[in-house]
């Protein structure tokens, strides 16, 4: 009999937990074949330029997946590995040797890459250090990159609904790029469980196993695969009634999840009947699924960087700008879409990306926006459109305000937009609102000033923190510094809270802080109702925030508020901690 047909259950080692059953993709990694021949276009400059637009596109590919895996990511180990790749690709030496080829040698672009890389690659094979060996994925993954761009062809073909990848070993890229594709697992035939797309697989929570040594000699691309969970073995053509058992399995386990999101089981309700919002954080068109299924209430803070870094330019194209709106709304159910203008510049990309020393400090968000207004109008023309289509829906939020003039600014851009809407008779939300975040501290504390002029804030504490405590939210080496509970931070998220009660204006957060149980409780302590987080953590703080009732928070708030370091924050955190035990 056919070897192919029969049940097999290999055996690995769980780099990420989970019991998922799926078709198997063989995610075939090998080398790009590099032609022979010698250069195509006979022109050495058209070479170079080839190297250098390659190049400038892997660095956008590798920020674009950085992006990703920082908003996603649990721990800064993804980004860690993603910077040391960029070093790679922005290494000088191998630059000048791939240029080398080109002119002295009369080779093609992609051999070029090719053999520059390999050379890199001999000597790493040869290093007698797990560590520098450990890096060969990654530096193999970047010249592929190249080629791959080079040669304009596809990273990632379709996959099956739910694919589970199989491959010989994958690239901590690859990692982010499957989960971006909606991959249910993954499973390779090598690397070690502390190695990079473990540690990132297990951070962007899809279930992995490693180490089979042949999974991907043993299973046919459309296989049906299961990985099992607790157990470190991938079950390759389940027998039928291995496969009803699992399918049983995994929707015992789906149910479970849905009483624990269901409102029904636990409200939006404090103990003692409060009522809060606990809002989605997307980014990706992939992430919108994870609105219902974690039952959040719609989108607080839809970040728009994405398919601007995508696509480029050709990304901001206002019908593109449109479907991708348009898509969020009918995800949301009627709940508001908070559709943030492009946050671009920091440690997010743009094209013209300028050198600067301070880049946080520098040219971004709306500082950018009102450089370049075409982005400006085009996204504002995009949002109205569809605002036309969902009253009462859409609301725009602007980024890294700074000033009262720059609110100004986009106000002024908004009432013209209107304007031409009117005039051609496009139809339009005339009550839309228009917010800014709260994320750097001269506007929380003149946050009464500014409700004079916007609809609502959006205090946005991950920036916030940075700015407060001068640490860089992105640097490892002051990574204990950056902390989103401190004293001074809380007391800029209290003074943005009251202003905006005092002004009548609403108020939400956006920054990963509401998505921590114990400053949820506070949150709401200080009047902050609506709370927006990666969809994931909304039933572990609905479930906490349910738990208490508004005097206990009231006193913990209070506690909070009198504090002036981190050891009383931490020590108030242990205590309440200890009593939900
Ligand atoms: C923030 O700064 O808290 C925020 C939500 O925005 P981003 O993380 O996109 O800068
Ligand atoms: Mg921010």
């Amino acid at each position: 009999m056919d070897n192919f047909r029969s049940e097999v259950i290999l055996s690995g080692k769980i780099a990420s937990p989970g019991l998922v059953m799926g078709k198997a993709h063989i995610f075939d990694q090998q080398t790009e074949r590099v032609s022979n021949g010698q250069s195509n276009s006979g022109d050495i400059q058209i070479e170079k330029k080839k190297i250098d637009h390659a190049l400038q596109k892997v660095i956008t590919e590798l920020y674009n997946i950085a992006h990703f895996a920082g908003r996603n990511a649990k721990d800064k180990q993804a980004l860690n590995i993603i910077e040391a790749q960029k070093e790679i690709t922005n290494d000088p030496d191998l630059y000048k040797k791939m240029i080398r080829l080109i002119e002295k040698k009369s080779f093609n672009a992609a051999q070029a890459v090719h053999q520059a890389f390999q050379t890199y690659i001999n000597l790493i094979e040869k290093s007698d250090k797990d560590f520098v060996i450990s890096r060969l994925p990654d530096v193999k993954d970047i010249r592929d990159r190249l080629i791959r761009n080079i040669q304009q062809s596809v990273m990632i073909s379709s996959f099956h609904k739910n694919a589970i990848i199989i491959a010989r070993e994958l690239s901590p890229t690859d990692i982010v790029l499957l989960a971006r594709h909606n991959v249910s697992g993954a499973v390779v035939d090598f690397g070690g469980l502390t190695s990079h797309a473990a540690i990132i697989a297990n951070s962007m929570g899809i279930p992995m196993i490693i180490d089979t040594k042949i999974a991907s000699k043993t299973v046919r691309d459309g296989d049906l695969v299961v990985i099992n969970g607790p157990k470190p073995e991938l079950i390759v053509r389940p027998n039928s009634s291995r496969k009803k058992y699992f399918k049983q399995l995994i929707a015992q386990r789906k149910e479970v999840l849905k009483k624990e999101v269901n409102d029904e089981i636990i409200p939006s309700t404090t103990r003692c009947g409060k009522k809060f919002k606990l809002r989605a954080n997307i980014e990706f068109e992939e992430e919108f699924k994870n609105i219902k299924k974690y039952n959040a209430a719609g989108i607080g803070l839809m970040r728009t960087e994405s398919f601007f870094f995508n696509d480029g330019e050709s990304g901001l194209k206002i019908e593109k700008q449109e479907r991708f709106y348009e898509s969020a709304l009918k995800h949301s159910g009627e709940e508001p879409l908070t559709i943030r203008l492009f946050d671009v510049g920091g440690d997010k990309l743009f094209e013209d990306d300028k050198t600067e020393a301070n880049p946080f400090l520098g040219w971004r968000g709306i500082r950018i926006l009102l450089d370049h207004r075409e982005l400006l109008r085009s996204q504002l023309e995009a949002i109205l459109k569809v605002s036309g289509r969902y009253p009462n829906r859409c609301r725009i939020l602007v980024p890294m305000i700074c000033s009262i003039e720059e609110i100004k600014l986009v106000r002024s851009e908004l009432v013209n937009a209107i304007s031409r809407f009117k005039s051609l008779g496009i139809p339009y939300d005339e009550f839309i609102k228009l917010g800014i975040m709260v994320e750097v501290p001269s506007v929380a504390v003149m946050a009464e000033a500014y409700a004079e002029h916007v609809d609502f804030f959006s205090i946005g504490t991950n920036d916030l923190t940075q700015y407060t405590l001068a640490v860089d939210r992105g640097n490892n080496l002051i990574s204990h510094l950056y902390q989103q509970m401190n004293p001074a931070v809380w007391q800029m998220i209290r003074m943005t809270s009251e202003a905006a009660h005092k002004k009548n204006i609403e108020v939400c957060v956006c920054g990963e802080l509401a998505s921590n149980p114990f400053a949820a409780l506070i949150l709401i302590g200080l009047g902050i109702d609506d709370l927006s987080m990666a969809p994931i953590f909304v039933p572990a703080v609905k479930r906490i925030l349910h738990h208490h009732d508004m005097q206990q928070i009231k006193d913990l708030t209070q506690q909070v508020m009198e504090a002036t370091d981190m050891t009383r924050i931490n020590e108030l955190i242990e205590h309440w901690k200890s009593s939900m035990n």
